[in-house]
């Protein structure tokens, strides 16, 4: 017998949106954990916030609301307020004493699984590992997801960790965490099989454990794919999955299914890298199914892809199996308005792949609003004059632009580059964050992001 315990952490920050988020992998893990019978399983989800505006709580995304925190001595200068988002220190605290006092298994055979995404988010983390520590002292405190996995030097100098998880195998997980409490290897694999009676490669017969979440704010977060077979240069894909994998499209059809009549939520978004990868063999066969089974455009169940598709795979077939199958939020990558920029760091898209991509996309019957495309600000590369020519541009093609912050990844090509000449970018992860990171190092100042943003929503409103 054996304890584990889940933590998704508070989080610290200048501002904070929900766009369907949810700790998917630490879903996943509980998932694979509750085929263990001799597991006791609790989640502590310190992100419960429901959504307090009714229009959107119905679409399943908006903005959380936090109290001020102070401001970490390197944010010195930035001139906005810092927040803490989540419950409170104390009832996490309290949350944790009531599972030490129900008992189950010894707290040496107890592990606890805190997970940080961002990597300037590991305040939350290591709030919730001293906790944990404080309370659960012969606990192994654990840390996974994307910090861990681009920054796991930087979280074992905290020594406030047993043990960091670096990889994404959900059941290598589990057998690691296992391993770590000296208890016999599980069989998590009772889940479903392919046709040829093998279980799903990847952990992709489990359904993110939702049951255990508080609040769903009227939403569920899934992948169909992990990876992506591109590797721009700014982008941690490549980094954080190391090969691209398709879930077999009768797993997303339970798993929507699930959503859609189970848990009864109106919205599921797609955390994919790369959707519409050869969409003839993957998109296509599960969008069918879904189609064919539940009607699904106009039955009331939103999809939503906030991350970015390949506009170059969106043709007029696929803009109107995308209508069809219910999508009402498409976001496009295009970053740079710079042929140049655009092929130096990758070469996904062209302007001329985009305004294909959103013509047909009108023609399906998006609107504007619907199409969203994501503009990379503050990259060190793209001056301002250049961002305001894409904005120019996604706007004539009939979108609406999003501009997405730049931040340096750790590893990859780009933050490569800028950890060189600003070291301590590398050393302090709290200076990755996207939302300082412009105005602390480009001479691009908040006011031009300001000014830009408010040009946008001029033009959006008279769109
Ligand atoms: S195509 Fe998108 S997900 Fe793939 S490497 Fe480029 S930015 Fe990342």
């Amino acid at each position: 017998m054996y304890n584990i315990i889940l933590i998704n952490p508070p989080v610290y920050d200048f501002t904070c949106y929900n766009l369907w988020e949810k700790p998917l992998g630490l879903l996943n893990i509980a998932a694979a954990f509750e085929r263990d019978r001799r597991c006791r399983l609790s989640f502590i989800d310190c992100m419960p916030e429901r959504l307090a505006k009714k229009s959107e709580y119905e679409r399943g995304a908006g903005k959380l609301t936090g109290i001020p925190a102070p401001k970490p001595e390197c944010y010195k200068n930035v001139k906005r307020n810092y927040h803490r988002y989540g419950i409170p220190l104390d009832d996490l605290k309290a949350r944790l004493e009531k599972i030490k006092a129900e008992g189950f298994a010894p707290l040496n055979k107890t592990a606890v699984l805190i997970s940080a995404m961002m990597t300037y988010w590991y305040g939350g983390a290591y709030e919730a590992a001293r906790a944990a520590r404080e309370i659960l002292p012969e606990a192994k405190i654990c840390l996974g997801g994307i910090y861990a996995r681009l920054m796991p030097e930087h979280a074992a100098a905290s020594t406030l960790f047993d043990y960091i998880e670096t990889g994404y195998e959900i059941r290598d997980i589990c057998q690691n965490i296992l391993r770590l409490l000296n208890i016999a290897p599980a069989d998590t694999n009772s889940g479903d099989r392919d046709n040829e009676g093998e279980i799903y490669p990847g952990g992709f017969d489990l359904i993110p454990a939702y049951h255990l979440l508080p609040e769903l704010n009227n939403s569920a977060a899934m992948t169909a794919s992990t990876g992506c077979p591109f590797s721009c240069s700014y982008c941690a894909s490549k980094i954080l999955y190391s090969e691209y994998k398709i879930k077999p499209a009768a797993a997303i059809i339970n798993e929507l299914t699930y959503y859609k009549n189970t848990l009864k939520v109106s919205n599921a978004a797609f955390y994919d890298d790369a959707l519409l990868y050869k969409k003839e063999e993957h998109f296509y066969i599960w969008a069918d199914l879904w189609i064919k089974g539940s009607g699904a455009a106009g039955s009331g169940f939103n999809l939503h892809l906030p991350n970015a598709v390949h506009a170059s795979m969106i043709d007029d077939k696929c803009a109107n199996i995308m209508k069809t199958a219910g999508f009402s939020t498409i976001r496009l990558g295009y970053e740079f308005y710079d042929d140049k920029l655009q092929k130096e760091s990758g070469g996904k898209v062209s302007g001329g792949a985009l305004k294909s991509a959103i013509n047909n996309l009108l023609n399906a019957g998006f609107n504007k609003k619907e199409i969203g495309v994501y503009i990379l600000f503050g990259h060190p590369q793209s001056r301002i004059d250049e961002i305001k020519n894409a904005v120019n541009f996604v706007m004539e093609c009939g979108a609406t632009p999003h501009l997405a912050l730049f931040s340096p990844i750790p590893r990859t090509p780009d933050g490569a580059k800028i950890f060189e000449a600003h070291p301590e970018t590398l050393h302090e992860p709290l200076l990755q964050n996207k939302t300082v990171f412009f105005e602390m190092y480009s001479d691009i100042k908040y006011e031009d992001y300001y000014e830009l943003k408010q040009y946008i929503q001029r033009n959006a409103s008279t769109m």
